[in-house]
Order: structure tokens, then sequence, then C-alpha cells
């Protein structure tokens, strides 16, 4: 047995030897290549996936405002919030919030005083800003209120159509519905048309700041508002707004929905 395995490797040796000879142009070299899995493309793809963990974890801190106030979106996550808020994972993450603000609306029982409410803000939870963002590097930028401003009269803001359903829906339901915003009164004519061109026909009420409210925070003045609907006999149930400062503070709605938006945060 070992004499024919011993004849086998001299063959093969053999042939070997013979084919390198008629060869010259092969040299003994590996018959496979292994290249270190550490390229160029391979460490930016590695980078690439860190920084959109990092920043899905920033934007998770932000709207389970576990943040402190911040003033722009963290350089690194730009393009990532861009990317989201351009793609279908904010339009699905919009979906959700209304749907499930939807679902709660036909489970409350409404009396027959008319005093069951609903509050809407208005920038980023019924109107999108997202052409004005565009060109503002997608909350990149530290706000800008006189260009904000000249955005905001040209009342050309689209509806978010999953708050347009959801607005129908609660208005269908019975419920008053309160619009609730931070734009100044002098903007009241405009926002109205604006709202009018998006789809928004009806309410109740429109409350924007007047000059008594300018220079209070948003938790603050949103607060008062509700405050003062609470003493009107109002029951709010629903309350949807995209940031937390539309939420929280005092005469708090029965249940609050809030609307993603990575972009800018307001106190
Ligand atoms: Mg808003």
């Amino acid at each position: 047995m070992n004499f024919v395995r011993f004849l086998c490797l001299f063959f093969l040796f053999s042939f070997t030897f013979s084919h390198e000879t008629l060869n010259p142009h092969i040299l003994p070299r590996p018959l496979i290549l292994e290249y270190p899995d550490n390229t160029i493309e391979t460490r930016l793809k590695e980078l690439d996936e860190e920084v959109k963990l990092l920043c899905t974890s920033w934007r998770f801190a932000v709207e389970a405002n576990n943040l402190g106030p911040w003033k722009t979106v963290p350089r690194e996550c730009a393009e990532y919030v861009k990317d989201y808020v351009m793609g279908r994972g904010y339009r699905i993450d919009l979906e959700r919030v209304s749907n499930e603000a939807g679902v709660y609306a036909k489970s409350v029982e409404l009396s027959s005083d008319g005093k069951d409410a609903w509050v809407f803000d208005i920038d980023e939870t019924l109107l999108s800003n997202l052409p004005y963002y565009q060109e503002h590097g997608y909350g990149l930028e530290i706000f800008d209120s006189m260009e904000f401003d000249k955005w905001v009269e040209k009342a050309n803001a689209p509806a978010i159509e999953s708050s347009l359903k959801l607005y129908e829906e609660v208005l269908g339901l019975g419920f008053k519905v309160f619009l609730l915003t931070g734009r100044s009164e002098k903007h009241r004519s405009i926002t109205v048309d604006n709202l009018n061109n998006a789809g928004f026909q009806k309410w109740d009420k429109l409350i924007l700041r007047s000059s008594d409210d300018h220079g209070k925070l948003a938790t603050i003045y949103k607060s008062e508002k509700r405050s003062e609907m609470t003493e009107e006999g109002y029951r709010i149930h629903g309350n949807s707004g995209d940031q937390w400062s539309d939420l929280l503070g005092f005469s708090m709605s029965d249940r609050s929905f809030k609307v993603p938006n990575p972009m800018y945060y307001i106190p």
C-alpha cells in the first residue's frame, strides 16, 4: 500500500516538474489569493453603518424626549435626517401615529354637550414645511425666523396626508377641533389660506400667539391656551403635535400623539 502511495506521489511530482519545465512562464504561486477583508471599501461601509446606528439612536432620543434642548441636527446626521424625512420611514412613522390616534378617537365615548375636544398643532403636524427645510439643510442650519416667515407667507405648505386623514376622522366623529399654533397672530389670514389650500377646511378655533404670548416658552403658551379650553368646560381627549412642548405642561390631554420630527426642537 505504501509503495502504491509512493508511486502516485512520484508521478505527481514528475508531472508537475515536467509541466513547469515545459511552461517557463508558470511560476510557483498560490492557486487561491486571499485578500485581507479591510479594504477601503469595506471600512467605509462599516463606518457608514456605524453613523447610521448612532444617528438612529439620536433620532430615538429626540422622539422619546430624552435629549436636552438642541439647536441643530448633529452634522454627522445631516444626511441621515435627509434620507429619513424624504424616504418611506418618515411616512410610515407618520401613518402609525395617525392610525393609533384614530383608533383611540373612535374609542372615546362622546357626550352630547359638544365639549369633547381634540387639539392639533399646525407646523410639521398638519402642514409640512419640508420644502422649506430642503432649502435649509434639513435642520442643519440654525433656525432663522425671518427666512421661515417668508416661507410661511407663501402659504404653500402641503398637508401631511396621514394627519389630514386623522383630522377628517376626528371631525367626523364629532370632536371639537382646536388648532393651537406657535405662529404669530399676524399670520392668521395666511395660515387660514394655507390650511384651506392644503385641504383643512373646518375647525372650531384657530389659536395663534398674540402679542402677550410672545417670548413665552411654547410649553407655557400652549398649556395656558389648553387651560382656557378646560376652563370653558372642554374635555381635551387627544392632542397631536410634533414637539413635546405641544403636549406637555399643564391641562394636558388624556392622550398625546407625538408626530415625528428630527429636524428641529422647540422648548
Ligand atoms: Mg409643530
